[in-house]
């Protein structure tokens, strides 16, 4: 009988058809025309930009870091702030949008991920929402740790309220202001929504299309520095995928990701508490188990002489890794045995622990330099007998 009915139902939502089609063009077409026959002043670019990073904050930090993967602890005045932010961003209730997104990772290319890449890039970029799904899939669900907040509930009561007055008739009336409020709609409501959308919808098919698979070679998801550009740092998501409870996307230092910066930042005024971090040791771990399977897929593809060639070289580096992580393992787990004891305080002792650290790092960046080496050799068919294993 079900099956019956989901035969008989439309494949597409034309609501969300119209309106998904509507936005983008209303914001691209519409302001360009606006532009050609009225020409810009600088407070509607400005407006724009201001706009877009507040709702995409409201998606990044809040709807995604903080909601879904509670990486992180605030108070809930700043749970308020980014719910008000995030519903701009017309992109559904937190509740949905974690319900969706929990599924995401825990049923990750499977049927039951909303927003498969298995299913093509289209289904993962805008198919899902503007398709009809079983009402077993839309169903919002695992969410029950959300449902208590205020700033949620709120939400759940005026999102469309918050999302149109803040969103839309606030640009406008500051429009009024000086004289243009078709123009502030127009940049701060139009544009600015379609972009924060699609940055948001590239997450989900770009990043699981071109990139890296830096920390885990077998999951769809990529690491992408320009797709970070775009997106407040959620481009490394292959990173993201293999440690989705850290608050950060783009680990390194220098990675672009401002919601890394801007949850880090608050931290030392106690405005955001209890940041959740992968230690570097564990991460360095996986990179290289990464590298072993990229190697193998390589290996598989090689020539017989190639294989023969590096294969001891290769096994030979990666014991010695191996073998470096547990010490390290080792070194990290008596300093946490320090940190109960009240001793982690002692300068020497720290000063101790970061030599060590930089030690283990230094001989496995020097490893992975080699192992990348014979990756690149194996790729070209090529026998260095220089190489020191
Ligand atoms: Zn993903
Ligand atoms: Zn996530």
């Amino acid at each position: 009988m079900s099956d019956i009915q989901i035969n008989k139902q439309r494949k597409y939502n034309w609501n969300m058809v119209v309106i998904l089609t509507l936005i983008p063009l209303i914001g691209v077409f519409g302001t360009g025309i606006y532009v050609y026959y009225n020409g810009i002043v600088w407070q509607e670019p400005v407006m724009m930009f201001i706009y877009w990073f507040l709702s995409g904050m409201g998606i990044t930090m809040g709807y995604h870091r903080l909601f879904s993967h509670k990486a992180y602890k605030t108070n809930s005045f700043v749970e308020w702030v980014l719910m008000i932010f995030g519903s701009t961003a017309l992109e559904n209730t937190i509740l949905k949008w974690s319900s969706d997104h929990r599924l995401h990772h825990t049923k990750a290319e499977t049927e039951d991920d909303p927003y498969s890449i298995t299913q093509g890039f289209w289904h993962a970029h805008i198919g899902w929402i503007v398709k009809n799904a079983p009402d077993d899939k839309t169903k919002v669900r695992g969410v029950k740790d959300l449902q208590k907040k205020s700033a949620v509930k709120f939400q759940n009561k005026y999102y469309y309220h918050i999302g149109i007055i803040v969103g839309f008739i606030i640009p406008m009336a500051i429009g009024f202001i000086y004289g243009r409020p078709l123009g502030a709609l127009l940049w701060a409501g139009f544009l600015r929504l379609a972009i924060v959308h699609h940055a948001t919808f590239f997450i989900n098919s770009l990043c699981h299309y071109v990139g890296r698979r830096t920390y885990d070679f077998k999951s769809t998801a990529r690491d992408s520095w320009i797709v970070s550009w775009f997106t407040f740092g959620e481009g490394y998501h292959n990173y993201h995928h293999k440690f989705q409870w850290d608050y950060r996307n783009g680990v390194k230092w220098f990675a672009y990701d401002p919601s890394k910066w801007i949850i880090n930042g608050l931290s030392y005024f106690g405005i955001t508490y209890d940041l959740k971090k992968v230690k570097e040791h564990v991460i360095m771990q996986n990179h290289f188990n990464s590298i072993r399977t990229q190697l193998t897929e390589k290996f598989n593809k090689s020539t017989k002489s190639c294989k023969v060639f590096y294969q001891s070289k290769v096994d030979r580096l990666h014991q010695k890794a191996d073998s470096l992580f547990i010490s390290w393992d080792e070194m990290e787990l008596r300093y946490n045995n320090m940190v109960e004891n009240g001793k982690a305080k002692n300068r020497t002792l720290l000063k101790e622990l970061k030599n060590e650290r930089r030690q283990y790092r230094a001989q496995l960046n020097k490893i992975k330099r080699n192992l990348n080496t014979i990756m690149f050799d194996i790729q070209k068919n090529r026998l260095r007998p220089e190489l020191s294993a």
